[in-house]
């Protein structure tokens, strides 16, 4: 864990959140300035920046659990369209650097 990094505390439940899905590598929750309805943000519980530091083995884990909740929504809120969005790096838009994707739903 990273001290002072906003994701990591929320991963290990300093900071309040919503909770999506959690399984042993990865947490999610609601976005807290959503884009739609469920706008999600995925994140490994282990700390990396972004896209660039990562491991592989780690990637396929948040990539997974993101796959996980794309299933979900469309059982259970009967979702169909959505995109899958990482920002890496500053000048790409990313403002917390603890790797996140977003999951924003399309609803009509
Ligand atoms: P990014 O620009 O990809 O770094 O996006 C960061 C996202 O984190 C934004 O969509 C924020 O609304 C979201 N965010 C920031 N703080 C919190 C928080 N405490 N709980 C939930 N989402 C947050
Ligand atoms: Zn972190």
């Amino acid at each position: 864990m990273k001290e002072n990094c906003l994701f990591c505390k929320i991963a290990h439940g300093l900071i309040p959140s919503e909770k999506v899905y959690e399984d042993d590598h990865t947490y999610a929750f609601l976005d807290i300035n959503p884009k739609s309805e469920h706008h999600a943000l995925v994140i490994p519980k282990k700390h990396y920046e972004n896209m660039f530091d990562v491991t592989d083995k780690e990637a396929a884990h948040v990539m997974q659990a993101i796959k996980n909740i794309v299933d979900m929504y469309g059982k259970e809120y009967g979702i169909t369209d959505l995109n899958v969005l990482n920002n890496s790096g500053k000048a790409a838009g990313q403002e917390v650097f603890h790797l996140h994707f977003h999951i924003i739903p399309n609803l009509n």
